[in-house]
């Protein structure tokens, strides 16, 4: 197997991940390898597999070589040295979470989160008797008070930036620094910005988890996730809950989320600047009470933004005047932005957050990460920006005088 390694410029890797030479029949892309399980040799070399001290693969649950080149690839578009994929975002949240903390440990965490992730750590981790220590709002001046939250039971520190649904911008390196001060890792979800946009490992943290469902694949046909960090993080992971919680991610969205990640960069591109377009146009509109868009210059936290994003990607919120009501006829009236959750995909998404993605969270939660009843996100598609600033025109025009 011939591999080279950081030779070429981002957008290269993007397309290309480490090159590998192909099978005799010379494929451009890799096959799926579609299979359960894999033949040994001999006895030997079956034994030797298990053991290590000989190559080859076992089980796809703990690997298969479809799914090696999409963990490859990540870890090289992350900048980490090993990653390990899994059936869905939730899943690498889950999964590390479980690995670096146990029964009667702690670890500290920002408030404003993906939904799935606030339920996991406020409900399901309680019950394994882990604590979830909720910080809110994470901005430079609250960072003594997630020091005072740190000790010796705290196991990892853990934040999403860009944030769901708010669009808090979080500092990476300052929360790494202290992270580090403890001795114990910052993780950062990193799927609202990808690796092309923000590479959390470089300002620090340890690890970085994805729904891979969203940018990553980017064609909103496949659940996935992945977890991506230094080897002795990955192989603590995997052995202490992947492998035998078990769960793997299927060859065959490895293979669709390899298909989809080559044209990260050129999409990434294009979902900011058209985000960036449709958030300045909401900003002047008459209509709107507040816009959320980190690439906005009255976005509170912009300058740090512009300092670990590359770009702001295609994620915005906005408050209309007449709040929820407003927001209603909004999501009813509009024909081509599609109401559903998930982000990350061609098409324009949008939703309300306080009733979907973060109905996991009680009024007063929902209150305390910032998150208004009014809020509605938009994860702004590949089309072009005329036609979905003229979608949402037409809806904000029914919403009367
Ligand atoms: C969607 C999402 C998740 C959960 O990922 P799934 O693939 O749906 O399990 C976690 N974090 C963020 C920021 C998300 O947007």
């Amino acid at each position: 197997m011939s591999k080279k390694k950081h030779l070429y410029s981002e957008e290269t890797h993007i397309v290309h991940g480490i090159e590998h030479s192909h099978t005799t029949t010379m494929d451009l892309v890799p096959p799926i390898h579609m299979t359960s399980t894999f033949r040994f040799e001999d006895s030997d070399h079956g034994a030797g597999v298990f053991d290590g001290s000989a190559g080859g693969y076992v089980y796809t649950r703990i690997g298969n070589p479809t799914v090696d080149l999409f963990q490859e690839k990540l870890a090289l578009l992350e900048g980490g040295e090993a990653a390990v994929a899994t059936a869905s975002g939730m899943a690498a949240i889950a999964g590390t979470a479980m690995a670096l903390a146990g029964p009667g440990d702690n670890f500290v965490a920002c408030n404003a989160v993906y939904g799935g992730t606030f339920a996991l750590f406020n409900n399901h981790l309680r019950t394994y008797h882990m604590e979830p220590r909720f910080i809110a709002p994470c901005n430079a001046n609250t960072l003594g008070r997630v020091d005072a939250l740190i000790d010796r039971q705290t196991r990892f520190l853990f934040m999403e930036t860009p944030a769901n649904p708010t669009l808090d911008v979080i500092n990476i390196e300052l929360w790494a620094y202290l992270a580090d001060q403890h001795g114990i890792p910052l993780v950062v979800d990193n799927t609202f910005a990808s690796p092309y946009l923000q590479k959390p490992l470089a300002l620090g943290a340890e690890i970085v988890v994805h729904s891979a469902t969203k940018y990553l694949g980017g064609h909103g046909d496949i659940i996935g996730g992945i977890v991506v960090g230094g080897k002795k993080w990955i192989q603590q992971i995997k052995a202490d809950y992947m492998d035998h919680f078990g769960p793997s991610m299927s060859p065959f969205n490895a293979w669709l989320i390899l298909r989809g990640l080559k044209t990260l960069a050129i999409r990434m591109d294009r979902h900011s600047t058209t985000a960036l377009k449709v958030a300045s146009w909401l900003e002047k509109h008459p209509r709107i009470n507040r816009v959320y868009y980190p690439g906005l210059a009255s976005h509170p936290e912009h300058l740090l933004a512009k300092k670990q994003m590359k770009q702001f990607s295609g994620i915005l919120g906005f408050d209309l005047k007449g709040g929820l009501e407003a927001g209603k006829i909004v999501m009813d009236n509009v024909n081509l932005c599609t109401l559903a959750v998930s982000l990350g995909d061609c098409e324009t998404l949008i939703q309300h957050p306080a009733t979907m993605t973060h109905a996991t969270y009680s009024n007063e939660e929902l209150k305390a990460a910032g998150i208004s009843p009014g809020l509605v996100r938009i994860s702004i598609g590949l089309e072009h920006p005329d036609d979905i600033m003229n979608d949402l025109e037409t809806a904000f025009s029914l919403i009367g005088p």
